[in-house]
């Protein structure tokens, strides 16, 4: 598959890798100005293969006018920590919202009851999270943008729409001129992104979004969608599932976030547990502020 695609005209979708599973897609808007969307991962292979595209379509990272940030995790501001003495370029983003609660707080009630590889697991991964947020929070951003706002991409505006869920101060861009929408990690093929920071704001953004003349999605993830209402329809059913999972689970009785996440996971002690156990208490958070559960001993019960 080819790595750089013109998906309209003046629009290029710029394939990279990172160092987990799944491509990043950056996007370029080559007109009066070079607008970047988005820039990939600071790995050197991610950096890499972004400068060949680049110069594929004649680009040189001094050429680049502007970048838009969709949001501040690592595999979106790679150009930005690795050649920060190249650019010299506008740079915009959300407002920088409160900071993401690593797993590790996140899971503060739930802790004690992990085997202890996991409270290590965790606390590595809460260092990282940790740097990873100050590299984000230290980026030079230039000017900060709000719903409503517009941006000129040279002759032409992209509309700002404050999309938050997947984290604090995730935007999307809409293009009214031909209803795309760069949609960051908002949208993406078969349901709904795999971190959500806050389930009711995202379904809050889907809400934003159905209202919204869409024909096509760029996401940064995954394939172009052409019927977002579908993509819309396919993260609601999925999270209406998990829920429903969960409430199933707890008809025979009270049960904590934990054994929630090992019956959910067949009752593995994996690496998986830990995706479960914080897709869990994001549920257990919902249903509980919907008053379908109530907080017991043990964890949670059905009301
Ligand atoms: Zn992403």
């Amino acid at each position: 598959m080819r790595n750089v695609e013109e998906v309209k005209q003046g629009v290029f979708r710029i394939r990279v890798p990172q160092p987990v599973p799944g491509d990043v897609f950056v996007y370029v808007i080559k007109k009066e100005k070079v607008t970047l969307i988005d820039a990939g991962h600071p790995s050197s292979d991610s950096q890499a293969s972004l400068i060949t595209a680049l110069k594929e379509i004649g680009i040189k990272l001094a050429d680049v006018d502007q970048i838009i940030l969709t949001h501040r995790d690592m595999d979106h501001i790679g150009a930005l920590l690795t050649h920060a003495n190249e650019l010299h370029c506008q740079v915009f983003a959300g407002y920088p919202a409160k900071k993401e609660p690593t797993l590790y707080e996140q899971l503060e009630g739930i802790r004690p009851q992990l085997p202890d590889q996991f409270t290590e697991e965790l606390l590595t991964k809460a260092s990282m999270d940790e740097i990873d947020f100050a590299q984000a929070e230290h980026l030079s951003i230039t000017q900060h943008v709000k719903h409503g706002d517009v941006i000129d991409v040279g002759g032409e505006y992209l509309e700002v729409l404050e999309t938050p869920g997947h984290s604090f101060d995730h935007i999307s861009l809409y293009d009214p001129g031909s209803n795309v929408l760069y949609g960051g990690d908002v949208l993406i093929e078969n349901g709904p992104p795999t971190k959500i920071i806050d389930l009711q704001q995202y379904l809050l953004t889907l809400d934003t979004l159905r209202q919204k003349n869409i024909k096509e999605v760029f996401p940064s993830h995954g394939p172009i969608m052409d019927h977002h209402l579908d993509a819309i329809e396919q993260a609601i059913a999925t999270i209406v599932d998990i829920d429903q999972k969960i409430i199933t689970c707890l008809k025979d009785g009270s049960k904590s976030c934990y054994d929630l996440a090992l019956q959910f996971n067949n009752g593995n002690v994996d690496e998986n547990l830990l995706f479960y156990i914080q897709l869990i208490s994001n549920h257990l958070n919902r249903l509980q502020d919907k008053d379908i559960i109530i907080k017991t001993d043990r964890g949670v019960s059905l009301q």
